[in-house]
């Protein structure tokens, strides 16, 4: 396989730390957010270093590299997220702020009484609470569709909800607590059959490289750069130009205005409508460094080598007795939630990180899948394609001792 772990892993410094006790890190949590090779890092200091000053208005040599490297950034994301030419992406601070974006802009303004807001019961907090007040601004409700045991989404009971009453759906393209992921063509091509809308929350998909936007027909698209190797607070919102068009403004300030008098204020069309005051330059910036280095990969080779660490991971975590896991659909990317009978979620974790072992526990923001799921919390390890197989054998091993302790 043309992937070499060992030069990947030296890409990025913060894999050689090591932890308490001299423990070699061994990082599994990489859908709470990703690691950032050093290219990343020499980008951001690179742009503070020598090319920064504020973007679009400055009439200067320095504030026209600025702004061409922030607008540089912006293309980079449209074609890595497969944007065809009607698209736009606008710079948000990550995939909250575009869903809520969406819900704000698009929802208050077009969604009224009697409408539905179709989500699935695998939604990212992030993915609920905007839509949910959107309801109460416009009285829409919000419908969710369920999932099978396996986790993925049940296509019968979404086909039922949707109706001539959705005005727009909005699903995870891949759940943060299962990890299944949806199959978002056919999603797609249902949604438009009944003349809705599709946001998609690409937060964990797009760390895998899944389907273009071209691919999965989505209206919106929602992702936050630091889940992909770049900075936190920064993401964006790629949406259809024509859609973005015809909504009003989600913030107000400077740079999204065509003129502003006391007689009134007109608006510049997307993205900057929807870019008010300074935006996090340098998080785009980032942004598109972290692109770079994705697109230097072998992104079939990263993916196989993300395939093979699930399925040994999983194959491997099934041998711990009481171990029960939450989304076995055949269609995952690598994030494993697990229970173990008798055993806080918490206690494992606390075990884990005395070995170097990072790994999340809880509700991962996703109380109603929680309550779906009968559970408060669970454990969760989500690998990368830095991972390796070595790591994925010492985390079992040390897993198995931990229960053997704990119960
Ligand atoms: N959607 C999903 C599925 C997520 O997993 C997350 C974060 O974990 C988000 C949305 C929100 O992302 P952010 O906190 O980067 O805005």
């Amino acid at each position: 396989m043309n992937f070499d772990i060992n030069r990947i892993r030296a890409d990025f410094p913060i894999l050689h730390e090591k932890m308490r006790g001299g423990k070699s890190l061994v990082y599994f949590d990489n859908a709470a957010s990703a690691q950032k090779p050093q290219s990343v890092i020499d980008a951001v200091c690179r742009f503070y270093s020598h090319d920064y000053a504020n973007i679009h208005r400055g009439a200067y040599q320095l504030s026209e590299r600025s702004t061409s490297e922030y607008e540089n950034a912006r293309a980079k994301v449209s074609k890595f997220f497969g944007a065809p030419e009607n698209y736009c992406t606008v710079f948000t601070s990550g995939a909250t702020e575009s869903l809520n974006l969406v819900a704000q802009s698009w929802g208050w303004n077009n969604l009224k009484d009697g409408d539905e807001i179709l989500l699935s019961e695998m939604e990212h907090h992030a993915n609920i609470v905007p839509w949910q007040i959107a309801a109460q601004h416009t009285g829409a409700k919000v419908v969710t569709a369920k999932i099978r045991h396996d986790g993925s989404l049940d296509m019968d009971d979404f086909e039922k909800k949707l109706s001539s009453k959705t005005k727009i759906v909005s699903l995870a393209h891949a759940s943060n607590v299962l990890g299944c992921v949806i199959d978002a063509a056919k999603v797609s091509k249902l949604t438009k059959a009944a003349g809705a809308l599709l946001s998609l929350d690409c937060a964990q998909s797009a760390p895998h490289f899944l389907d273009g936007i071209s691919q999965t027909g989505a209206d919106f698209v929602s992702v936050s750069s630091h889940k992909i190797f770049g900075p936190t607070g920064s993401g964006a919102l790629i949406a259809k130009r024509e859609i973005l068009d015809s909504m009003p403004p989600y913030r107000g300030g400077g740079d999204m205005i065509e003129s502003v008098s006391w007689l009134g204020t007109t608006y510049r069309p997307a993205p900057e409508r929807f870019e008010a005051g300074t935006p996090n330059i340098t998080g785009a910036i980032g942004f598109g460094a972290a692109i770079d280095y994705i697109e230097s990969l072998d992104r079939k080779a990263a993916e196989a080598h993300e395939k093979e660490l699930l399925a040994r991971l999983t194959d491997a975590m099934q041998s711990i007795k009481g171990l029960r896991i939450f989304g076995t659909a055949p269609n995952k990317v690598p994030v494993v939630s697990f229970s173990i009978d008798g055993i806080h979620p918490n206690d494992i974790a606390v075990m884990l990180d005395a070995s170097g072992i990072a790994i999340r526990t809880g509700h991962h923001c996703a109380e109603p899948l929680m309550n779906t799921l009968g559970l408060q919390g669970t454990s969760r390890a989500s690998l990368a394609f830095y991972n390796t197989i070595e790591e994925v054998d010492y985390f079992t091993k040390t897993l198995d001792h931990a229960v053997s302790i704990l119960r």
